[in-house]
């Protein structure tokens, strides 16, 4: 290995280098023959360097993946021992090598990562089995000489137009988590640092490395939390506020301590103290917690670094300037040591759309997609990479022809954006001069820019329970306040519809414990959850009525399915008014109560349940839900029913009369409302007023410019009254479009 180390550090030409390492292996394991095979994009392992075959068989001799012996090893990632090679079914004299006979053959794979990138292998004439440590040797050879590869120093050893495995563009499938297209150079974020040096000999020294250690984390987090761009966004505090209460907790650093004590070094007692509460979360069934454990980790990943003496994030200045993160999970914080202005996107081997880390990355505008299984082994840094945050695919190392389709790709979404926001102060109004208020959904303060620059009429949701879900324990009431303030400051005279708490089914707080249940979507969710937790609802609902005092203040509750429900909520709400008004403090100028219309029993009470709102807001993804009974986040059902079915339609359009003949209000607020040929519909059936994910306004508003609502509306109502005519009505209103030109 000293002879190895040697070689590596002298200056030689790769090909002199890999020549010089085949000979000194042959010297020391006295063998005949060591030769290094080199696999290829075309999957055929190409000799690289030998010692004892014919040397001007280099670069000429190949295998197939799965010939032979060294073909073998390199389709199976294992080492191959044999005192008598012949007899092994896979054995082949190479051609053109000069192979002589020869019996004991070791080969191991070259590997890095997990991903075979060749086989380096010995022979010898003798009988003999080679014993452990030789084969260790060898596997710390092949080691190194996988350092080579993906360092790039054998590209360009063979004839032109040779390109390694390596090298090979490789697409493959994900989730798409946050949209957008992402097009830039992979930085493997590694979360994880292999620790080597396990036992101290001074444990006081140790402690005292430990000590320094946690002193730096502890500042670091100080840092980034006075950084101008985190102070200023709220949600990213709150990871930070979290970060900093576990680096202080007294009872990680005593176990820390005590591992110590044990006899361990720093880095290895982090790392126990890490995996002993790993092991003790893992029995936790909550997704969400088990979600949350990327946060202790990156915490303690942090620490880990800090005493090997490894840098944080990416080197800005040596890194790529359009950098995709490839990461097998990642922490909310991790992302922020990235600098947003150097990032284009971030893929995941895990990762949900409810991960900490996704909400911040979708906050930020950055395309995202997860479930990419072995992204991580398959990249190397710098790395050409595309992503697409639309339908999930992945480019790494992509051909010239793939990434001249998505370099199109983004000139015609960003010249698409233009004309967009060319639209953002035209007024939304059909042709036939119908004025449509389009709304915005939102949740997080880093959504609120949007409201001006989408030019949205103003926020028809806001999901409240967002903050709640970014945030490690539960916001006080103080930072409920400030954050709704913020919302109805940045509005300014635009309207805001808050939506209390809808927490339960898949929105899960890590430090609200809850029991698991069979069908999380149909248990304790919402406002039933809500009402049975006054202490929760009655925080939130004073957070507001303080934040709008002097203004108008909208209030709706979600998933309410008998009127009792929102007869209780109602009363909780004045009563917090009245309390409040009696301490003094300024109330709304104007208070409007709402209710979302998520569960089909309502549309069975509609005039009962519009006697009791000032408006009501249709929640069409869980409506549709439990309307067709299809579980919304179930990838296999999703396009089986169709929400632009006569049955919906009419739901939808029995919801709209009600509210009519009641003199309420009615917006919808779900996923529909932001597609273009489903919000032509919804214009169609009467709806006046409807609220979307922002990115959305642009493309509906477009819509509505060529649309003749009243046309629109007629063609409509006879389609949908034809009891005898079956299916979707998306055909019929896919042609209405097209004869009209409306884009869609
Ligand atoms: C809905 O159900 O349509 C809705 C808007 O609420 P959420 O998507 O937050 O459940
Ligand atoms: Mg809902």
């Amino acid at each position: 290995m000293r002879k190895i180390r040697e070689l590596m550090a002298e200056p030689l030409e790769p090909q002199a280098r890999l020549d010089e390492i085949v000979r000194h292996i042959a010297q020391n394991m006295v063998a005949e023959v060591c030769s290094i095979y080199v696999l290829r994009a075309d999957a055929v392992l190409e000799l690289y360097a030998t010692e004892g075959l014919n040397p001007g068989s280099v670069h000429l001799a190949q295998l197939r993946l799965g010939e032979g012996l060294v073909g073998t090893i390199a389709a199976t990632a294992r080492s191959l021992n044999l005192p008598e090679a012949q007899k092994h079914p896979a054995f082949t004299y190479i051609p053109g090598t000069d192979e002589e006979p020869y019996n004991a053959f070791l080969g191991v794979p070259i590997l890095r990562a997990g991903r075979t990138l060749g086989v380096l292998d010995v022979q010898n004439r003798a009988k003999r089995v080679y014993r452990e440590e030789e084969i260790e040797a060898l596997e710390t050879v092949a080691m190194v000489v996988a350092e080579m590869i993906a360092a790039g120093s054998l590209a360009g050893l063979s004839r032109p137009g040779v390109v390694l495995d390596l090298s090979r563009p490789v697409s493959f499938d994900s989730v798409a988590l946050s949209e957008g297209i992402g097009l830039g150079h992979v930085v493997l974020h590694e979360p994880r640092v292999v620790v080597t040096n396990l036992f101290n000999e001074d444990a006081d020294a140790e402690i005292t490395r430990l000590e320094k250690a946690l002193q730096f984390l502890r500042i670091s987090i100080e840092d980034m939390l006075s950084r101008r761009d985190i102070a200023a966004e709220g949600e990213h505090r709150a990871v930070l506020e979290a970060y900093r209460m576990f680096a202080h907790d007294r009872g990680w650093v005593r176990r820390l301590e005590e591992a110590v004590r044990n006899g361990l070094t720093a880095e290895a007692a982090v790392e126990k103290v890490q995996s002993d509460m790993r092991a003790r979360m893992m029995h936790m069934t909550d997704p969400y917690i088990r979600e949350r454990m990327h946060d202790f980790d990156d915490l303690a990943n942090r620490l880990l670094r800090q005493l090997m003496g490894r840098a944080e994030g990416m080197d800005s200045e040596n890194g790529p300037k359009d950098a995709i993160i490839v990461a097998r999970s990642m922490g909310a914080a991790e992302l922020l040591d990235y600098r947003r202005d150097q990032l284009r996107g971030l893929v995941l081997e895990e990762g949900t759309a409810t991960s900490h880390v996704v909400i911040v990355a979708r906050a930020l505008g950055l395309p995202v997609v997860g479930q990419a299984k072995g992204a991580v082994s398959m990249s190397e840094n710098n790395d050409a990479i595309i992503i697409d945050g639309d339908d999930g695919s992945v480019h790494l190392r992509p051909p010239a022809d793939v990434e001249s389709v998505f370099v199109e790709k983004v000139q015609f979404r960003a010249k698409r954006q233009e004309q967009y926001r060319a639209l953002r102060d035209v007024a939304a109004e059909t042709r036939d001069g119908v004025a449509v208020r389009l709304l915005m959904n939102a949740g997080l303060l880093v959504d609120l820019p949007q409201l001006a620059e989408s030019g949205a009429t103003g926020i028809g949701l806001f999901r409240t329970e967002l903050q709640f879900m970014v945030a490690s324990s539960m916001p006080k009431a103080s930072e409920q306040e400030r954050l709704y303030a913020a919302v109805l400051d940045a509005a300014g005279s635009k309207s805001v519809t808050f939506r209390t708490l809808d927490i339960g089914g898949d929105k899960i707080l890590p430090y609200l414990h809850q029991s698991p249940e069979e069908n999380p979507a149909l248990g304790y969710r919402a406002i039933r959850l809500a009402l049975d937790r006054p202490g929760l609802m009655r925080t939130q609902l004073r957070a507001l009525l303080k934040a709008a005092g002097g203004r108008e203040l909208r209030v709706m509750f979600p998933m309410i399915t008998d009127l009792a429900e929102l007869r209780q909520a109602r009363d909780l709400i004045s009563r917090e008014f009245k309390h409040l008004t009696k301490f003094g403090y300024v109330m709304p100028r104007r208070l409007k109560i709402g209710a979302m219309i998520e569960v089909p029993s309502l549309l069975f009470q509609l005039d009962e349940l519009m006697q009791l709102v000032d408006f009501v807001s249709i929640g069409s993804n869980d409506l549709f839900q439990f309307f067709s009974a299809v579980d919304r986040g179930n990838a296999r059902m999703a396009g089986r029913f169709d929400d632009l079915s006569p049955p919906f339609l009419t739901a939808l359009k029995s919801i709209l009369d009600a509210g009519t003949r009641n003199g309420v209000e009615v917006t919808l607020c779900g996923e529909m409302a932001g597609k273009p040929l489903a919000a032509m519909a919804l214009i169609g059936l009467g709806f006046r007023s409807i609220s979307m994910t922002p990115s959305a306004i642009g493309p509906v508003k477009a819509m509505l410019l060529e649309l003749d609502a009243d046309k629109l509306q007629k063609a409509m109502s006879g389609h949908i009254a034809d009891r005898h005519r079956a299916g979707s009505l998306r055909q019929f209103l896919s042609d209405f479009a097209d004869v009209h030109s409306i884009p869609h």
